[in-house]
């Protein structure tokens, strides 16, 4: 007689962090039956969504599998192709995007964040999943069985895994050792939603003028984001009043839709300021039953667009292992970390390439090459 197979049961998990990974991670696990606890740090869930994305045939890979490509595709403004354009917004090149997702998705699709962040809540929501608002881990103590998790308003749990999803200054991550931190590019980026000028229908990018980088993505039939990259500058003297009006002179410098563009950025409170930063968690990405995902474990400047399909990519291979491996043990974990890590440098490394090129003023890099190399590697399955 065969001996039945004693299967663990390591079913419970809680997700900390509700932004695309963790929120992705939890419809995931969800609908394979895991109880999933989501805790999410701010009070409002889509407070710090920010104004616009641009999602790669990749990410739409894996919102498809979450299940939310429909409204994506409903919501969002997809293209095919980038243009590179002159200063005074004359067309000089207009490259094909490759389409990392298959054909059967478009190469991209530009969406207004917080659209975004609503479909991923909304389906979390749906999921059954438990979440609580405006809460974070104060504490986390392993043995061999689970996880014991305190919580900032006195709760207490304990889980078989838990996922740190909290982003770029992931806490969860400190809390474990992994003593790995962001460090900045030099270079930042002000960013703003533009209604969308008429003949705009794709991203168009300049290289060069008063900033290192200009441009702008339809987010919907009605709307842009817009965005000027420049060397980073020390916060202090940035009073948050004045953002529309910097943003506004800094893209003085450009003519075509910029006109158009610049005249709409007057409220300082859809203007968003932010550094450029990177993170490469080298070593392992977990500590005994707790383990990292997304920004928590890598972060690249924006300058491919893949953060956030890298995150999603994470959360896509990690659910897939939870879901089929009988033992969440570490070689689970291991397999998880080696199948993302290559993939993981490789983007983060041309993205910071890319924006090192310009800090440097290098004149002949192959920027062609080194997006079409990376593109191709992303094409692949992850
Ligand atoms: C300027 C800029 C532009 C970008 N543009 C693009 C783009 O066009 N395309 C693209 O693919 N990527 C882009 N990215 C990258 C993308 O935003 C990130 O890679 C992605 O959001 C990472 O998702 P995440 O869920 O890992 O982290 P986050 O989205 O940062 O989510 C982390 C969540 O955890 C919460 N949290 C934080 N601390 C705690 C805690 N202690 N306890 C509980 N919850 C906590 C936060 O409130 C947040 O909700 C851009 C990034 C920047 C900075």
């Amino acid at each position: 007689m065969s001996r039945p197979t004693t299967r663990p049961t390591p079913r419970s998990v809680l997700v900390v962090g509700g932004g695309t990974a963790g929120n992705g991670l939890t419809v995931l696990l969800r609908r394979a039956g895991i109880a999933v606890d989501l805790v999410e740090a701010e009070a409002d869930w889509n407070a710090t969504a920010g104004s616009g994305i641009t999602l790669q045939g990749n990410a739409l890979r894996v919102l498809r599998e979450i299940g939310v490509w429909e409204q994506v595709r409903d919501l969002g403004f997809p293209s095919h192709e980038l243009a590179i354009l002159a200063v005074d917004g004359t067309v000089r090149h207009v490259r094909k995007d490759i389409r990392t997702g298959g054909d059967g998705l478009p190469a991209t699709v530009g969406m207004r964040r917080p659209q975004l962040q609503r479909l991923l809540i909304d389906a979390v929501r749906a999921s059954g999943a438990r979440v609580r608002l405006g809460t974070t881990v104060t504490g986390l103590r392993q043995d061999a069985g689970g996880v014991d998790v305190r919580f900032s308003d006195g709760g207490e749990g304990r889980y078989d895994l838990v996922v740190a999803a909290d982003g770029l200054n992931s806490a969860t991550r400190a809390l474990i050792g992994i003593e790995d931190r962001p460090a900045p590019t030099g270079m930042a980026i002000w960013r703003a939603p533009a209604p969308r000028p008429r003949h705009v229908r794709r991203t168009e990018i300049v290289y060069g003028g008063p900033c290192f980088i200009a441009g702008y993505c339809p987010t919907s039939e009605h709307t842009v984001y817009a965005y000027l990259a420049e060397r980073n500058r020390d916060r202090a003297t940035l009073p948050p009043s004045a953002y529309a009006e910097e943003m506004r002179a800094l893209a003085a410098g450009y003519g075509g839709a910029w006109e158009e563009i610049r005249a709409s950025i007057t409220d300082s409170a859809q203007v968003n300021y932010t550094w450029f930063d990177r993170l490469l968690v080298e070593g392992p990405w977990h500590r005994g039953r707790v383990v990292l995902a997304g920004d928590a474990a890598h972060c690249c400047p924006p300058t491919l667009a893949q953060g956030a399909a890298m995150s999603l990519e994470d959360i896509a291979v990690l659910a897939e292992l939870l879901t089929t491996r009988a033992d969440w043990d570490d070689r689970l974990f291991a397999d998880y970390r080696d199948r993302r890590l290559p993939r993981v440098r490789t983007v983060v490394d041309a993205s910071v390439r890319l924006g090192q090129w310009l800090l440097d003023g290098v004149r002949d890099a192959d920027v062609p090459g080194l997006i079409g190399r990376t593109m191709a590697v992303l094409e692949e399955q992850p």
